[in-house]
């Protein structure tokens, strides 16, 4: 009807966009931006190494309009004050690979064929929650059915529900029969809610590759994801050996960055390393059997390694009793043993680190167990907290926006009750989390007690 009658179109388009332009406007004449001063006893605030002792961060509305030595700020009489004052404060958390629709007590791969997508609704639901709680205002997620994760993004940031801002792909471009695919049934079998040639998974070629991310942006993705190689939790492929070729991924990364989308490709394998980061993809998840020459690669580009060296203690221990086949846990014990040694090379080296978990293949909500792993397997603890604060920012094309504690960003953080900086392992444990300036957890007493 609209591309009939274009002048009817445009009058309608005019009114459409009255509509939404009046309340808005209303709204912000009405209401002004509160504004909370929030007292930080000890702030690492991720654009340096260092805690600075008895700062203020002021509020208004979502964002920070200043932060400064308590001393330069009189705080009016009446204010709102969110006292943390005995507290360590550190920028909301961000997880870069994630996959909210996913549930670790789920493993048994006859699921696939079994759960509708409104399962998966369900999941990423309650999955965003516990995130949120855990201190991970933001999230990459990596992986879901069309299209999870761009739903699950719009309906937290309209507040219909409570979760971490998240920053959407698609599911993962896979080659026909790889990581992507569902190998071992039988022909016939399908798990998506579209035809196979409509599931905006599988590419074969470039041309089919570039189909896919053009579709894939047509339905509101932020990222690509690729599969540049086998993979671990699934049946019949090889982790170590290349999945997509180096022209498929060339192929998605010029199309995906010509529309300023970055791409993410989970590559264990060593050439699939190599040939991913030469196509030009900004972050290696996985990254397990990297050799010197991948790391040097890595370095020469910039690429970041998003490497979730915590889930393998989760998926030995628990995931037999939740129905992973025993290909899939030979693979792991492997794999994730030489992740480990091949991630302190890579940190040694000083290959850029974001904080990745794959949360979804041990429990939402755990995904700060994986910070003990990183400062064990060589990095520092800021280092680690930086990772997850201000690198992940960059990674996720979000520094704008989040990632340190400064003037201009969204006023998303965490307290904890212990110094990180000794001790990182109280991050599993965050006492208060702040989103956008709304308080979603306190368990300190901060924001009661100033009202
Ligand atoms: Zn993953």
């Amino acid at each position: 009807m609209f591309r009939k009658s274009s002048l009817s179109c445009r009058f309608l388009l005019a009114l459409i966009s009255l509509a939404i332009a009046l309340p808005a406007a209303f709204a912000q004449s009405a209401t002004p931006a509160p504004t909370v001063y929030i007292k930080a006893g000890h702030l690492f605030d991720a654009t340096s190494d260092r805690l600075r002792d008895n700062m203020v961060l002021v509020v208004e509305g979502e964002r920070i309009a200043k932060v400064a030595p308590a001393a330069q700020i009189a705080i009016p009489a009446g204010a709102e004050v969110v006292d943390l004052s005995q507290a360590w404060v550190l920028p909301g958390l961000i997880d870069c690979h994630t996959h909210l629709e996913g549930r670790a007590d789920k493993y048994d791969p006859i699921n696939e064929v079994k759960f509708t997508p409104f399962q998966g609704g369900f999941n990423g639901v309650v999955n965003a929650a516990k995130t949120l709680q855990a201190g991970f205002t933001s999230v990459r997620d990596v992986g879901s059915q069309p299209f999870f994760a761009v739903d699950l993004r719009r309906a937290i940031d309209e507040g219909f529900i409570p979760g971490p801002r998240v920053v959407a792909s698609g599911p993962p471009i896979s080659i026909t029969g790889g990581h992507g695919d569902m190998n071992g049934f039988a022909p016939g079998v399908e798990n998506m809610m579209y035809p196979a040639e409509r599931d905006f998974s599988l590419a074969d070629g470039p041309e089919a590759v570039r189909h896919q991310v053009r579709e894939q942006i047509k339905y509101g993705v932020d990222v690509i994801k690729l599969h540049a190689t086998g993979g671990v939790l699934s049946q019949g492929d090889k982790p170590g050996a290349e999945q997509l070729t180096y022209e498929e991924m060339k192929m998605a990364v010029d199309e995906a960055h010509r529309t300023g989308r970055k791409v993410a490709a989970h590559a264990h394998g060593t050439q699939g390393i190599k040939d991913a980061v030469r196509a030009g993809v900004d972050s290696i998840e996985h990254g397990s059997l990297i050799d010197q020459e991948g790391i040097d690669l890595m370095k020469a580009h910039g690429t970041y390694l998003d490497a979730d060296i915590y889930n393998d203690d989760y998926i030995l221990g628990k995931a037999v009793e939740f129905g992973l086949p025993k290909e899939m846990v030979d693979k792991e014990k492997t794999v994730g043993r030489l992740q480990r040694e091949n991630f302190a090379k890579a940190v040694a080296a000083g290959v850029k680190i974001a904080f990745g978990t794959d949360a979804g293949v041990y429990p939402h909500g755990d995904n700060a167990k994986q910070f003990h792993y990183m400062v064990k397997f060589g990095m520092t603890p800021a280092g680690a907290i930086r990772a997850a604060t201000s690198s992940a920012a960059d990674l996720i094309d979000r520094a704008g926006d989040v990632g340190t504690l400064e003037a201009g960003k969204y006023a998303d953080l965490v307290a904890v009750t212990a110094n990180p900086l000794d001790h990182v392992e109280v991050l599993e444990h965050v006492a208060f989390v702040m989103k956008g300036g709304k308080v979603y957890k306190d368990e300190t007493g901060a924001a009661k007690a100033a009202k």
